[in-house]
């Protein structure tokens, strides 16, 4: 969003703010989840996540439901007693709202334009699970696109469908991919529209990313509670405006978790069970493993050496020589290697190795010191 487009500036706000930016976006009255205890196990549910009135582990009596914000409380200040008391963010856009109009004079943009941030947010889940589907701390991807009240529509849809096949080009599959708009009783209360793109996890469709449309609400709350006007004055037609947002906001720890849940596959060859990591290429952590054949021979532990480290710098790259070559294969497969290059007794002679593809096993005598220029292409990405 921020490197290949003109219309997008990137920004790493604060985690603690002024506890009145919470005050004005809501969460500290309504940033809360109305939450359950069962009397016999003690142990507490989300009412919206159980069903029925009995607690849905020991069918135990439950209690009346209670409020419970989900922000971290810290303080600020030195001197005992006078201390305030601040939040860890619970989600990034606010940091990119309260420096709205920071971005707009350094940046000299105008709308419609974006800012987007990648970081940590926390809420204090009462019940986190699932892998990392659901934790305490998790990253965040938001972009907060401001467009002129009108406009509003027409970019919103622009967005669901640019964020929707955003995933896919991630490679994901389409059928574990689907867009659920919410219905006007589940809409946030800043939202005039909103769609949740949703992936089939191993626990069902759940949520990966909202797209919502937010309109003038943060913009003209965080104006009301500062006191600085954050409209917006075009000079080009002497318009002044307070801008709507659309706002698609994903979570980074579930996107890993979908492409992992995604890229997993399991096959039988040779009467074995083989299970690879269909990862896309780009998101390989590791692009290549140099692999000796043999150990025990300098010469080829020399030589694959001298391979990985004409490697490193263009691409991420391990040496591994731990194991026998079908265990080591296996290993890169599992973690989504796209390429293992071996070193064998012929290598020696003939300068040439061996170049497997994850995904096909199909193998390849290429020279070694064209293996980078061979790669190059396929990794290039
Ligand atoms: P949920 O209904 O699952 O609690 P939410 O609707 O409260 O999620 P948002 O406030 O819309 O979530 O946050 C935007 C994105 O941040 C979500 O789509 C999700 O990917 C991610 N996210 C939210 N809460 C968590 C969490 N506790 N752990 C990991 N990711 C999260």
């Amino acid at each position: 969003m921020v490197y290949d487009r003109s219309d997008i500036e990137g920004l790493d706000a604060a985690i603690l703010m002024n506890p009145n930016v919470w005050k004005a976006s809501g969460h500290v009255g309504s940033f809360a989840d109305l939450m359950v205890d069962c009397k016999e196990c003690k142990k507490r549910f989300r009412v919206d996540k159980i069903e029925g009135k009995v607690c849905p582990e020991c069918k135990g009596a439950l209690t009346e439901p209670r409020s419970f914000n989900l922000m971290f409380k810290t303080q600020v200040g030195s001197v005992e007693g006078q201390a305030i008391d601040v939040y860890l963010r619970p989600e990034t856009a606010q940091g990119i709202f309260v420096n709205f109009a920071n971005v707009l004079v350094s940046s000299r943009k105008k709308p419609p334009f974006g800012v987007a941030q990648i970081g940590k947010s926390f809420r204090n889940e009462i019940t986190t699970g699932n892998f990392t589907f659901r934790c305490r701390e998790f990253e965040q991807m938001e972009l907060e696109f401001f467009v002129k009240p009108g406009d509003d529509e027409k970019w919103y849809e622009y967005w669901v469908n640019e964020r929707f096949n955003w995933w896919i080009s991630l490679g994901i599959r389409k059928e574990n991919l689907r867009l659920r708009e919410h219905a006007k009783d589940e809409l946030a209360h800043y939202a005039k529209r909103c769609h949740d793109i949703e992936f089939m996890f191993p626990m069902g469709w759940s949520e990966l990313e909202g797209i919502a449309n937010r309109t003038d609400y943060d913009l003209k709350k965080h104006s009301e509670i500062s006191g600085a006007d954050l409209s917006f004055f075009d000079e080009a037609t002497k318009e002044r405006y307070m801008p709507y947002v659309i706002e698609p906001s994903g979570g980074v720890d579930r996107g890993v978790l979908a492409v992992l849940v995604d890229g997993y596959r399991s096959e039988q060859v040779k009467d074995k069970e083989r299970v690879y990591l269909a990862l896309d290429y780009r998101l390989a952590p590791i692009k290549v493993a140099v692999l000796p054949l043999l150990k025990n021979r300098p010469e080829i532990v020399e030589m694959a050496h001298k391979l990985r480290d004409d490697i490193r710098g263009s691409y991420r790259v391990v040496y591994d020589d731990t194991a026998a070559i079908g265990r080591l294969y296996r290993r890169q497969d599992e973690i989504g290697t796209p390429f293992c290059v071996t070193v064998d007794v012929d290598s020696l002679t003939d300068g040439k190795v061996t170049v497997r593809n994850r995904d096909t096993m199909q193998q390849e005598r290429v020279e070694a010191s064209r293996v980078k220029e061979m790669l190059a292409p396929k990794l290039c990405m």
